[in-house]
This record gives C-alpha cells, structure tokens and sequence, in this order.
C-alpha cells in the first residue's frame, strides 16, 4: 500500500471527477479533476527544480487555492512542506530558512527581493513567488510541466510537513509530522466528527496552521467534500455564505465576531451540521451565546501542532462548554504531577499524549526531543488540564487550565490562570480576562489580571478585588488589576499573555 498522504486522500475523492472541490469567494470553480492535474503541474516543476523526497518546500504567501494545490503537490513528490505564518517579517524567515534548508522557496510576489536574499544565502535552489490572484512565477513555470504525475510511493513514517512553533518562549522549533501522523488523524476525524456525503465546508482559517491546513482542508478533502474558500475570515461574509455550507471550523475569536452580527440567528444557520472550535479556549459565554442565537452547540476540540488532534468533545454526546471533550480514538491521554505519578480524576496535572497522530520529533534538534518525550514514548504537551472525576458531570471530559509556562507560583502556591480568569469573566460589566504573574519581591510572582470591561461597563481595581476576595483564597486573588481595550491575540486567536507579562511588569 502506498502510505502516501495524497495518494489516500485521492482514493477518498468523487466517483465523478467533475465535482466541486473549491469555490472561492470571488466565484472560481476548481473541479477535483482540476486538483490532480493543477497538483501533478506543481510536482513536475518541484521535481524539476531538482527537489527529491524528503527535501524542503517553504511556502509563505496569501491563502489561495493555488497555496493548497502546492501543498498537494509537495506531498505528491515526496518533498516536505513547511508552510510559514504570513506575519513572519525578514529575521524570522531568515532563521527558518536556515533551519529547515528548502531547496525550493515560494513568497508573496511582493517579498521576493528581501526573501529570495535569505533563501538562497540558506541554499535554496529555486525561489518561486505565488500572489494571491494566479500570478508569479510558480504558477507560470508550472503551466509548462506535464498535468500528469505518478505521486511518489511513501512509507508512513517519511516526513509530510513541519510546522514551525510559534515559539514565545525559546527558539521556534520545527514539529516534524509524518504521512502516517496525518492521515490517522484525518481518518480518525472523518468517522469521529459524522463527516457525510453531501458535506459542504466554509473554508476560513488560514493555510499556515494545522488548523486551516489540517483539520479543515483534510476533512473535506477526505470526504470529497466541496469548500467555499474565503481568502480571509470575514464575519459577514461567513454569515453570507453559511446557508450553502454543512460545516464551519473556526479559532474562539470566529465566533466572538459572528455573534457581533445580528444577523446570526436560526435562520442563517438552517443548513448547518457542525461547528468546530479549537486552537484556543472558547468562552463558556461565547458556547452559551451561540447555542441561544444559532440553535447550535459548538464543538469544541484540543490539539497542537506536533500532535495534530488528540480530544474532541462527541458529536453525538453532551459538548460542555469549557471542556475539550474525551481522548479522539487511538490517542492516550494521561495528567501526571511533577513527579510524574499518574493524577486522580479532578486534580490539576500535566498533559502527556501518545497515538500514531504524535509527531516524530522536532527537526534537528535531537536533545530538545528527548526532553519532551517520557521514556515511555508520552509527549509532553507543556499544557496543564483537569479531568473530570466520577460523578460529576464532566466525568472523563479534559478541562484545559492553561500552559505550564503560565503557571503561576505565588508565595509557593500554585495558581491556575483559567481558574481565576472565569471567576473574573463572570462579574458583572467583564468581557474578558487574562490571568498572568509578574516579578514580586516577596511572594516570587504575584497574581495579576487584565481586564477588557463591556462597552459602557464600570469597574475598577478595587471593586474586582472586592468582589473575588468573597470567593476565592486570599493567595488567588490578584494583587493588581489592569485594564486594556483588548486583549493582544496572535491570528490564531491565541492571548499572547508574554507580551502582557512585559507591558505590565513592575519597574
Ligand atoms: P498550535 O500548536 O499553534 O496549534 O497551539 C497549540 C496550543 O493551543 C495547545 O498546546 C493549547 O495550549 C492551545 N489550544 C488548542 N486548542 C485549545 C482548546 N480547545 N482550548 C484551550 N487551548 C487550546
């Protein structure tokens, strides 16, 4: 059997080659047919550009079809595709390009006289550029190649992608994903998530992520579904198209936006079968919300990039808001202390995983791999989570509470951002909140929040202590309170909680 990604995701294609597999949002057609050949194009020019399996395709440009069809095609020849998040500036790009060593680069038309400098300094051979609409000189080179391609034979195990950490603390190290770690979990998702003939995906996260790369684009391909591809997330247009659509996947901030349109409701929403959440944690506020305006109950699920997906609350099944839901099939979950003895059911631990969706390490980079893998073969995710204990009514379902980095120690306790951030969110006049520690001369770090009041909503310092020292213990209750009109997020809807830590720490 060939383990290749590609040549597994054609066998799941339409009997009728015909068939729609992206419609994009200014009206172009792409058939499945038109898939395999625009991809057989665009691994010809990559295996005459001298790449062999196993070389590197870095590829930072706008989400376009075409961006995909590259994805496709570097998985056909066998070569590894690295896609790079478009806010990357010329430092960043430069120590990936290094890194990773791609014999083939592809930019934005736009970057092409600083990014081709880097890329060839890093040994690229061919620097191609790709603009948002059809134009540069990849798709130019590759309209001369031959649309037929007999996609490389792989074994599960060869490399398909890595994908760059966003690395805020640290180097940014490059999780190294096999074909077999992707295929599993899009088969796995296929089944777990009622994928179904007739399907229709509204296709708006961006390509650079496992989440928009993976999780979406895999699952609709692997059904042979068709995608109305937006080239950006637009919450109107979304609520345009969503009649048409069966399934929606978005990061927290989606849903936030669509819910700030009145025109969400019942109506808009008749034709749907699924909303996904993921890449961040979703408000118990924002679940509840959608489920009174749209009818639907969010799905929310948990992953990251060196793992893809690992738990997902049921399709069929109670969705509890707050939670990520049971280990998907196949995947192992465990919470451990910090001396590695297995956590109770209710108690705060480490997440450690293991399946065949866990990645094979992270590239180059040897010795930082061993440290993140137990002996046993768990990975350690650096994120912290509590499992609900028997008897109650999240038995078995994994609350997130936050990455162990954030942790905080206060005066030798542990404090548990999430904790406090929903005691905080549910005081009248709250938006949001972010949980951080910053530098204290005598408890080490003391609990601080940042506040985003309601539009028009009153409240200080003084009045939020108050009101949680009622609560919770004297030592979780943050010692300052500061406010923001909004929180810093990255595009994947992430709180970047080291840029607040360094905004408000003390002088
Ligand atoms: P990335 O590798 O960029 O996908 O980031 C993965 C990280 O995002 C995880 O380690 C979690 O910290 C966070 N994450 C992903 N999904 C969720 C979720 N549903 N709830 C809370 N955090 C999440």
């Amino acid at each position: 059997m060939n383990s290749n990604l590609y040549a597994q995701m054609s066998s799941c294609f339409p009997a009728d080659p015909g068939a729609c597999a992206i419609e994009t949002d200014q009206g172009s057609t792409y058939s499945f047919a038109d898939l395999e050949r625009a991809s057989a194009m665009l691994a010809n020019l990559l295996v005459q550009s001298g790449l062999k399996p196993g070389d590197r395709v870095a590829v930072q440009v706008e989400k376009s079809p075409e961006a995909l069809l590259l994805y496709l095609a570097t998985i056909r020849a066998g070569c590894v595709f690295l896609p790079l998040n478009t806010a990357y500036r010329e430092t960043e790009l430069g120590y990936f390009l290094k890194d990773a060593e791609p014999g083939v680069v592809v930019c934005d038309p736009r970057d092409f006289s600083w990014l081709s400098r880097s890329a060839f300094l890093a040994g690229a051979r061919h620097v191609y550029t790709l603009g948002e609409h059809q134009n540069g000189s990849l798709l130019e080179r590759a309209g001369l190649c031959s649309d037929r391609f007999e996609t490389v034979s792989s074994s599960p195990n060869d490399l398909a992608a890595i994908l760059y950490t966003s690395g805020t603390t640290g180097k940014s190290k490059g999780a190294m994903l096999s074909h077999q770690n992707l295929l599993s979990n899009a088969l796995t998702l296929k089944a777990f998530w009622g994928w179904q003939p007739g399907d229709v995906l509204l296709h708006a996260l961006p390509l650079f992520h496992v989440h928009g790369l993976f999780v979406a684009s895999h699952g609709a391909l692997f059904n042979g579904s068709k995608m109305i591809f937006l080239a950006k997330f637009d919450a109107a247009r979304v609520l345009r198209e969503l009649s048409r659509a069966t399934v929606f996947m978005g990061v927290p901030t989606y849903y936030v936006r669509l819910l700030a349109e009145p025109v969400l409701d019942r109506k808009a929403c008749r034709t749907m079968r699924l909303f996904v959440s993921g890449s961040a944690p979703l408000l118990a506020e924002t679940f509840v919300e959608f489920q009174r305006r749209s009818g639907h109950t969010i799905l929310e699920r948990y992953g990251m990039s060196e793992t893809v997906m690992l738990l997902s609350n049921p399709y069929d099944g109670p969705r509890l808001a707050g939670t990520v839901g049971k280990p998907l099939p196949g995947v192992e979950v465990r919470l451990v202390d910090e001396a590695s003895t297995l956590c109770p059911p209710g108690q705060v631990g480490h997440i450690q995983v293991r399946g065949p969706n866990v990645f094979a390490g992270y590239w180059r980079m040897p010795e930082k791999t061993r440290e993140e893998f137990t002996t046993d073969g768990f990975f350690k995710t650096g994120d912290m989570g509590r499992m609900g204990a028997p008897g109650a009514i999240d038995e078995g379902y994994l609350s997130i509470v936050g990455r162990s980095k954030d942790l905080i120690i206060t005066g030798g306790y542990n404090v548990y951002p999430k904790e406090i951030e929903d005691y905080i969110d549910a005081l009248p006049g709250v938006g949001e909140s972010a949980v951080i520690g910053l530098p204290h001369a005598d408890f080490g770090e003391a609990v601080s929040a940042v506040v985003v009041l309601r539009p028009g909503a009153q409240a200080d310092e003084k009045a939020i202590i108050g009101a949680l020292k009622s609560s919770i213990a004297n030592f979780k209750v943050p010692k300052r309170v500061f406010f923001v009109d909004e929180l810093p997020r990255n595009t994947m809807g992430k709180v970047q909680k080291s840029i607040l830590r360094e905004r408000f720490a003390p002088t």
